[in-house]
């Protein structure tokens, strides 16, 4: 199961009533952060999932909105007395981003451990999910990011006992962990579906979005703009309309569009949602601390 949260939906700076983009992302007790943008921390301490669990950051790119909150963050988790060594991921030029932003946030109570991303298609693991990174168009190296959450196969405890394995075992079996020479795939079935989601903001169409998002559950893209006539302001900064978004998700074939990372001029983003319908039916607008839940299918 996964837990997620828009802290905030706002794009470019933001606004007293819309916090910048962010997303909080809950797997059990492990968690991570995408983008972390002025006053973050603020949304994650009304949220009250709390800062003790986050355990990896993941940077998109370094326009300010996606990173200007990092050393006040940071200093948040050193007041919530984290001990253990802190990941942050982002494009190449984060070690000197990251570096820049700790002038202001020295004397922190962890390590910060930093993971640049050069590739085209960089996969490693935080917070218990498997996550691909793939490039974005927004003028700037920037990063969309498809999280994977494999589920093992049911545990087949006739099979364990026709091995003769002792109960004791059977536990860490269950857990994937090898125990005394036997194998957690000697005594499981086949894997079932697991959950599978996107996130990817600030970006022109791409044809990696669509790939990334096949078999996802969920694809949460921008709502930069919302009216046709800013068309030419999309192709000018680097970001897409609702249209292009929703287009990306039918192409994908996910299940359901969230849209966010609204432009300060978009007053009411819903007004909007009757274009990208009309594309893809399943697209809605995220608000601020807006929460849901992906479970497994059974
Ligand atoms: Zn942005
Ligand atoms: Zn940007």
């Amino acid at each position: 199961m996964i837990d997620l949260c828009t802290l905030g939906t706002g794009g470019t700076m933001p606004l007293h009533t819309r916090p910048l983009a962010s997303l909080y992302v809950r797997c059990g007790k492990r968690a991570l952060l995408v983008d972390c943008g002025e006053g973050t921390q603020v949304e994650i301490g009304r949220l009250g999932w709390g800062f003790q669990r986050l355990e990896a950051l993941l940077i998109s790119h370094f326009h300010a909105d996606h990173c200007s909150g990092v050393p006040g963050f940071l200093l948040a988790l050193t007041k919530a007395q984290r001990r253990e060594p802190f990941h942050i991921y982002g494009p190449a030029g984060l070690t000197r981003v990251i570096e820049g932003l700790r002038v202001v946030a020295p004397g922190l109570s962890f390590p910060v451990v930093l993971h640049e991303l050069t590739g085209p298609g960089e996969h490693f693991q935080a917070a218990g999910l498997q996550i691909t990174a793939f490039p974005l168009n927004h003028g700037m190296p920037c990063y969309g990011f498809r999280f994977d959450l494999p589920r093992p196969g049911r545990f087949l405890p006739e099979k364990a006992r026709a091995l003769g394995i002792p109960l004791p075992l059977w536990h860490r079996l269950q857990q994937g962990e090898a125990a005394e020479g036997w194998r957690p795939e000697d005594v499981m079935g086949p894997p079932r579906p697991g959950i599978s989601f996107l996130y990817a903001t600030d970006t022109r169409p791409v044809p990696a979005i669509a790939e990334a998002g096949r078999g996802t559950r969920l694809m949460i893209l921008e709502g930069m703009y919302g009216a046709e006539e800013d068309l030419p302001k999309a192709l000018k900064n680097s970001h897409m309309l609702f249209r292009e978004s929703a287009a990306l998700a039918a192409q994908a074939g996910t299940e359901r569009l969230l849209l966010t990372h609204f432009s300060t001029s978009l007053e009411a983003p819903e007004a909007f949602l009757p274009a990208a319908r009309a594309i893809f039916p399943e697209t809605d607008c995220a608000w601020d601390g807006m929460t849901l839940t992906l479970g497994y299918e059974t």
